[in-house]
């Protein structure tokens, strides 16, 4: 198969061409710099550059790939989770090219699509691993078993904000623009990761060890730039960046290798938008070499949303011989991954 994979459930319109687990090349689009004012995504503004990008994203994503359009023999996309409004654009273009080239067209669960990006990389997923998914809308840790027959269990999630949204909501309280992942790394570069002591939630005893909560270390930096600021004091933007980001790291690290020791896992994979974290990538993997673990982490472009993720689990739905899930798929803006690939009537 040739399968294009399309995606626009945030602030990317990604496509990309995978064939046989092989990436062809991609194309991606980002409105991120439209939303850096207000801090975030706003949907709307998103919806809207989807639609500018639909067309020379694909036609980028053709050219990448060295593939004409009528070469493409499956069409996937993701239909949840993620901004209806953002999702629907994708979904119609999507729809469009399945119905114009009469292709089957599979709908794809975006964070099934995050944890399948590793394969363009590195190859084949293992048989069985844990996979921690920290992007901006959600932080889960996965025991995965079969991606496409969705023999997942899903181990624990965020209480509150995702680890991806800490990055977003601390870089906005200090002032470094968004997205909040780059501009926070950026200024932590020279910091001192031990300046400041913000706390690592869910860690205690009796804590439920695979839950996370990222809000109150928020408020532990905002309480102390306030205090600083009170005090007349300057605030060590490097230091504190630093200092967050190694509470966020600490706490990933910690409970993914619980989960992979607790489950008797040899295999650990960290995806996501987050997982282009440089510290969380180094700290991740000397934690994973003392403890025997293997880690496997995608290469930056193929971290954050893109269509060849997407793209990777048609690929695999195809191959396991999947039934398509039509043109009248909906979008499911709040898509459960363990039901994610159950292929929908019509
Ligand atoms: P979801 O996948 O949960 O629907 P999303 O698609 O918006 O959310 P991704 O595109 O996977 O999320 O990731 C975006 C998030 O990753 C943002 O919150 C951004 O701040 C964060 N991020 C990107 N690069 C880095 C980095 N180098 N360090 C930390 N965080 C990062
Ligand atoms: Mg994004
Ligand atoms: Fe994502």
């Amino acid at each position: 198969p040739i399968v294009l994979g399309v995606e626009s459930s945030c602030d990317e319109t990604g496509f990309g061409l995978v064939s046989n687990g092989r990436l062809l090349g991609q194309g991606i689009a980002s409105s991120a710099q439209q939303h850096a004012e207000f801090g975030g995504v706003v949907p709307e503004i998103a919806a809207r550059a989807h639609l500018d990008a639909v067309v020379p994203t694909l036609e980028n994503s053709l050219a990448a790939s060295d593939v004409e359009l009528e070469d493409i023999t499956h069409v996937a996309v993701t239909s949840g989770p993620g901004l209806a409004t953002a999702v629907h654009v994708g979904l119609a273009a999507a729809k469009a090219i399945a119905w114009a080239l009469d292709k089957p067209l599979y709908g794809v669960h975006h964070l099934a699509g995050h944890a399948a990006a590793d394969l363009l990389d590195h190859g084949p997923l293992p048989d069985k691993g844990i996979v921690l998914i920290v992007s901006g809308g959600h932080t889960s840790l996965l025991e995965v078993h079969d991606l496409v027959e969705d023999d997942i269990v899903h181990l624990g999630d965020t209480l509150d904000d995702a680890a991806g949204e800490a990055f977003d909501k601390v870089a906005r309280l200090l002032g470094l623009g968004y997205p909040g992942g780059p501009v926070i790394s950026a200024a932590a570069v020279d910091g001192n990761p031990s300046a400041f002591r913000f706390p690592r939630a869910m860690l205690r005893p009796g804590d439920d060890p695979y839950a996370f909560s990222f809000s109150g270390l928020k408020t532990a930096v905002a309480r102390t730039v306030e205090k600083l600021e009170r005090d007349g004091d300057p605030v060590p933007v490097a230091d504190i960046a630093a200092s967050f980001e190694q509470a966020v790291v600490d706490v990933l690290v910690a409970k993914a290798l619980r989960a992979c020791r607790d489950k008797g896992m040899q295999t650990l994979t960290i995806v996501g938008g987050v997982a282009a974290n440089k510290r969380l990538r180094t700290h991740a993997q000397e934690a994973c070499d003392a403890a025997g673990i293997q880690l496997r982490v995608p290469s930056i472009d193929l971290c954050t949303d893109n269509g060849a993720m997407i793209a990777a689990v048609g690929d695999m739905l195809v191959r396991a011989g999947k039934e398509p899930s039509g043109l009248a798929i909906s979008a499911d803006p709040s898509a459960v991954l363990e039901r994610a690939q159950l292929p929908s009537a019509g």
